[in-house]
């Protein structure tokens, strides 16, 4: 007997991602296409339907299940969207297992993008052959999103909605941010909180590499290109991005604390910044956290990178979805 293929759907704003895969996480097929939110939910479930009978067709079978990442709040059990910031219409109370199911003759689990990521590291990354880990996990991009393992299990919460590590606040009344509080995480440390900055320091004309690499041109300015700028002797630019993973160290120590994790995870285009970024977090927890030896947490990339959320797909759908 062959064992069943399972879908996998990552919506994002501007691309969605689709798979047909085994269990054990390997791909038989896959395709991305543009979002297009523009067109409302209708428009987008049914390109999505016709996304997933066109790998289906591909693949020779049918999927057994559908899992689904989608970028804000769902209700686990209903399969209903509630709310997608990102997306044209906020996606409210649409319910996308019963518009899908039919279309795709399959069951259809849903799961916030981000939390689908982590419950893959806890599958096919860091928690594979390791049962049993308590792992936080750190998506660090143009928002900065999370998610939490207790031993071996991805916790949820009532709303599905445990760790949103980026809306910690790590300075009272610092910036606004977009989710109404002051001085989260978010407003320092995310991608565009850094390009910000690193943008600030190339017009006060303190980041001549930087400005070599993007010939002059700010609209080019992010992380990666400030990293290099930064390996190659701009200091103004070091310091950027050491302050901003300072701040990300405090959140970490904050976790740590709470929770006594076997890992914490950073993940996201941010953290391909790498070693400076990496370093500086393992520094800022070792001076701020004093209660217990936290040595033995370790800090580590993600071990999946980009795959992450579309196999958290493939987890979430072998699962039959996180809620019974
Ligand atoms: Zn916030």
């Amino acid at each position: 007997m062959t064992s069943p293929l399972y879908a996998s759907v990552d919506l994002g704003g501007t691309k969605i991602a689709a798979a047909i895969a085994s269990p054990d996480g390997q791909i038989v097929c896959e395709k991305t296409i543009p979002t297009h939110s523009h067109e409302g939910p209708q428009a987008v479930l049914d390109r999505i339907a016709g996304l997933i009978n066109e790998l289906a067709a591909k693949a020779g079978s049918r999927p057994a299940a559908l899992g689904m990442g989608m970028p804000g709040w769902v209700d686990l059990a209903g399969g209903i969207s509630k709310f997608m910031p990102n997306l044209l219409g906020q996606w409210r109370d649409i319910p996308v297992r019963e518009i899908l199911g039919p279309k795709i003759g399959c069951p259809v689990y849903l799961l916030n993008d981000v939390r689908m990521a982590t419950l893959a590291e806890l599958v096919y990354g860091h928690g594979k052959d390791r049962p049993g880990l308590t792992m936080v996990f750190f998506a660090i991009g143009t928002g900065i999103g999370g998610g939490v393992a207790v031993e071996g299990k991805l916790r949820l919460g009532a709303f599905g909605s445990a760790g949103e590590l980026g809306h910690l606040t790590v300075i009272p009344d610092g910036p606004w941010c977009s989710c109404g509080n002051r001085g989260c995480l978010e407003t320092l440390a995310s991608g565009p909180a850094i390009t910000a900055a690193g943008v600030r320091v190339m017009l006060l004309g303190h980041a001549p590499k930087l400005h070599d690499l993007t010939a002059g041109d700010l609209s080019r300015v992010n992380p990666r290109l400030m990293a290099e700028a930064a390996s190659q002797g701009d200091r103004a630019i070091r310091e950027v991005i050491q302050d901003a993973a300072g701040y990300l160290g405090i959140s970490v120590s904050q976790v740590i604390g709470t929770l006594h994790p076997d890992r914490v995870i950073l993940g996201g285009g941010v953290a391909e910044i790498g070693d400076l970024l990496f370093d500086t977090v393992r520094q800022t927890v070792k001076e701020r956290f004093h209660m217990f030896p936290p040595d033995d947490v370790l800090i580590l990339p993600s071990l999946l990178g980009v795959r992450a959320g579309i196999l958290g797909g493939v987890a979430l759908a072998a699962a039959n979805g996180l809620v019974k």
